[in-house]
């Protein structure tokens, strides 16, 4: 067995559930598969992250992440309208379709939502569709391990099947 427990540059196996304000479950890690990420690299949201340093492997924790440690306040302001010339033709853009772009200033690949199609324009819906939300975690610590050097060169877990350059 061992004694570690979360802290940054291990990989931890992480069994989740999410659910919102409503009790409606939105997420959940596959049974078989726990979820793994690199700890203290940034792959989880920082409210979530914090509460998770420090558990043992088969620790169980509920988590609440208010917003502002989620993905953010809903913001009203979020919205860029984009000429309908700029889409490639063969997209079907209707509201609610998820786009991801290159970020032209800084070369993220940010993800937008379809708000609204007009005859020559597309409204644009930056917020993360979870914005605005407080988010219930349900967790359990599956598993932890020292990442490789590759591993920490990288910033995320190498691990079977769950990643690809
Ligand atoms: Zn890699």
């Amino acid at each position: 067995m061992t004694n570690l427990t979360v802290s940054n540059n291990l990989v931890v196996g992480l069994e989740y559930t999410l659910r919102l304000d409503d009790g409606e479950v939105i997420d959940a890690s596959d049974s078989n598969a726990p979820l793994e990420y690199l700890h203290g690299h940034g792959q989880l949201i920082p409210g979530l992250e914090r509460e998770l340093h420090g558990m043992s492997v088969g620790d169980k924790k509920t988590v609440t992440v208010a917003p502002e440690d989620g993905y953010g306040e809903y913001d009203e302001d979020a919205f860029e309208a984009v000429p309908l010339s700029a889409f490639p033709d063969g997209i079907e853009l209707s509201p609610g379709l998820e786009l991801h772009m290159r970020d032209s200033a800084t070369g993220h690949i940010i993800q937008a939502f379809v708000a609204e199609v007009t005859d020559d324009t597309v409204i644009l819906d930056l917020n993360h569709p979870l914005a605005g939300e407080a988010l219930t975690f349900d967790v359990k610590i599956a598993s932890l391990r020292k990442a490789t050097q590759e591993e920490l060169e990288h910033g995320h877990v190498h691990s079977e099947g769950g990643h690809h350059h």
